[in-house]
């Protein structure tokens, strides 16, 4: 009973009866080589093996997780896309899920380990929360070998001259400038400490310890390298992107790439593991596919296209899932992870909560680790009401890609009749397929209703299409996801952000990068106070970023730390191992 019970007890109870990977795997329909067992209940999947095999193979139906604006709590997105298949399996669907691997600073943070809650999580939760099958430890090298590459390389270039530096390595002079090397190191943790920081500082004297500069940590999730496993198709188009990540410019103003530095290959080689998505199971059995880990509002956010492509293969209905609200996760699945993997969707959720409605109707939002306020525990039907201008507009923005949603309400405890009832009602009046779904108290059992309008909604023909053509100018490309997504009046850029797209937009490639853009999760705007569907705003770019191996150009729209802190509370003081049983606890 999840009313009583914290996640963590109610994986371990599931934990004693869950099939082994092999079972899963064979269920799956995978070949007995196209596993790779990790252990008794978790295992990589062979992709190219199952790609090759399967090829001729019409994909199953594709759905996408999204969701309202949601509060700091977060509103259900990973809980319903593992609860979705839970109640698709019940009426008889072979089903996959594809969820983003949980980040270490998350889990040992404050949010958890987005593993699902209640009785729809996936299991065997400890090893999947904690280093898993190391592809996050396989990511974080990879991103810090390509920044051992350029450090050793500037202390060498300032060490010796023309002649000596080109008999000793055999490359020619970088001349890598180090007021502009873009790239930090990369940790899965939550440091403020090494947010900002000064390498390479001289012992006594000495030239041999690094090259004195400015540089920074970022969390790993963020790294352009989670990125780019999130984007690529397959082994090549892995190679080939991981050649392409800009770490600086040298003197001159040219890109210095990982091409350059001759580090490519041997990171392709460190992740060459990591690029083989994960299977687990949900807590009822189904197969979920774990795969790479974006922050949502620097990076894509979304679940990898590999793993995507290998589950549509092997099942009937897959559900994948994109990070906060439909104008970032949506907008980005739509416009970008679609343009690069080739794929369509056949249906969109948009997760609400009455909650989040609230908190939209004008409601203080809620904070983890403090207990609700008052209007989260009782009943306010107009606030609730008042909150749905920002659930209509999500439903605007599915709608505009052509695709026609699903609302899902997600129940929560404190929910009353006479509120579902008003979200019901509004979703109805716009015309829109709307479910309660109780997944989280009853597991696949409480999400038929939501099931049954996936499945109705996977079979109605959709116009699913970009909202903008890649030929397009990028500041063209970031007005018209600002006016048509973002419901602004137009966009104001910095001087900053003006000049650094012109040089993007006079690259050679420019029509072959997306535009991934950042801004806060918390409003449909750039700021994060306003709440509902705010009217009469223009969004602010201050700066662009690249990321040459992902492709992709990065507005920035707002303060976004790419390493976020550690609070006074955090989740791991609750964490600690039973010696008795040799059991994890704590973990949520
Ligand atoms: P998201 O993926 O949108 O960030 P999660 O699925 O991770 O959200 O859920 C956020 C938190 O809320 C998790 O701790 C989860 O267990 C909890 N949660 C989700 N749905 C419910 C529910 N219906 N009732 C109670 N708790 C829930």
């Amino acid at each position: 009973d999840p009313t009583k019970h914290p996640d963590w007890q109610i994986a371990q109870d599931a934990e004693k009866s869950m099939k082994t990977v092999e079972t899963l795997a064979a269920e799956l329909g995978l070949e007995k080589d196209e596993l790779l067992p990790y252990g008794h209940y978790m295992g990589k999947i062979e992709q190219q093996a199952v790609l090759r095999r399967l090829a001729d193979r019409p994909n199953g139906k594709y759905v996408d997780v999204t969701a309202i604006t949601p509060t700091p709590l977060g509103e259900g997105k990973s809980t319903t896309t593992i609860g979705l298949v839970q109640g698709l399996s019940k009426r008889g669907v072979k089903t996959t899920a594809a969820i983003r691997q949980p980040s270490g600073g998350p889990t040992m943070g404050m949010k958890g380990s987005a593993a699902g809650g209640g009785l729809a999580q996936c299991i065997p939760l400890t090893p999947y929360s904690l280093n898993f099958t190391g592809d996050i430890h396989a990511i974080t090298s990879a991103h810090n070998l390509a920044m051992v590459a350029l450090t050793s390389r500037m202390q060498h270039e300032r060490n010796y001259d023309d002649e000596k530096l080109e008999r000793l390595s055999g490359m020619r002079r970088l001349n890598i400038d180090p007021t502009r090397v873009g790239m930090g190191w990369a940790m899965d943790f939550c440091c403020q400490a090494l947010r900002n920081i000064i390498i390479g500082i001289e012992g006594d004297g000495r030239r041999n310890d690094g090259f004195m500069m400015r540089s920074h940590f970022d969390i790993t999730a963020a790294s352009e390298i989670m990125s780019i496993m999130s984007l690529a198709r397959d082994l090549p188009d892995l190679r080939k992107r991981l050649s392409r990540v800009v770490l600086a410019f040298d003197r001159a103003g040219n890109p210095v790439t990982t091409a350059d530095l001759e580090v490519d290959g041997a990171m392709m080689a460190w992740l060459l593991e990591a690029s083989k998505p994960n299977l687990i199971q949900t807590i009822e059995g189904q197969p979920v596919l774990v795969h790479a880990g974006p922050f949502g509002n620097i990076a894509l956010g979304q679940s990898s296209i590999i793993a995507d492509r290998v589950a549509l293969k092997l099942s009937d209905i897959h559900v994948t899932e994109s990070g906060f609200g439909s104008e970032i996760g949506y907008e980005k699945f739509w416009n970008v992870k679609c343009h690069m993997s080739g794929l369509k969707p056949d249906a969109a959720v948009i997760v609400a909560t009455v909650r989040a409605l609230k908190n939209h109707g004008g409601a203080q939002p809620p904070m983890p680790g403090r207990p609700l306020p008052e209007p989260y525990t009782r009943e306010d039907v107009g606030l609730v009401e008042a909150g749905c201008v920002n659930l209509l507009r999500h439903i605007g923005i599915v709608r505009r890609s052509g695709v026609s949603p699903v609302v899902c309400i997600n129940a929560f405890a404190t929910d009353s009749k006479n509120e579902i009832a008003a979200i019901r009602r509004i979703c109805e009046e716009a015309g829109a397929r709307v479910a309660l779904s109780e997944h989280w108290l009853k597991g696949g059992d409480g999400a038929l209703e939501l099931a049954d309008a996936v499945m109705d909604a996977c079979n109605e023909p959709n116009n699913f299409a970009p909202l903008y053509d890649w030929s397009m100018p990028f500041e063209q490309r970031i007005e018209t996801i600002a006016r048509e997504v973002y419901g602004a009046d137009g966009v104001e850029f910095s001087s900053l952000a003006r000049q650094r797209i012109k040089e993007l937009q006079a690259r050679p490639d420019a029509e072959e990068l997306g535009i991934c853009m950042v801004k806060t999760q918390y409003s449909l705007s750039d700021n994060p106070a306003l709440k509902g569907a705010p009217t009469g705003w223009r969004l602010h770019v201050r700066d662009c970023l690249f990321y040459g191996g992902a492709g992709l150009v990065v507005p920035v729209a707002g303060d976004i730390s790419l390493m976020p802190g550690t609070g006074s509370r955090p989740a791991f003081r609750n964490v600690d191992v039973d010696l008795e049983s040799g059991q994890v606890t704590g973990l949520f």
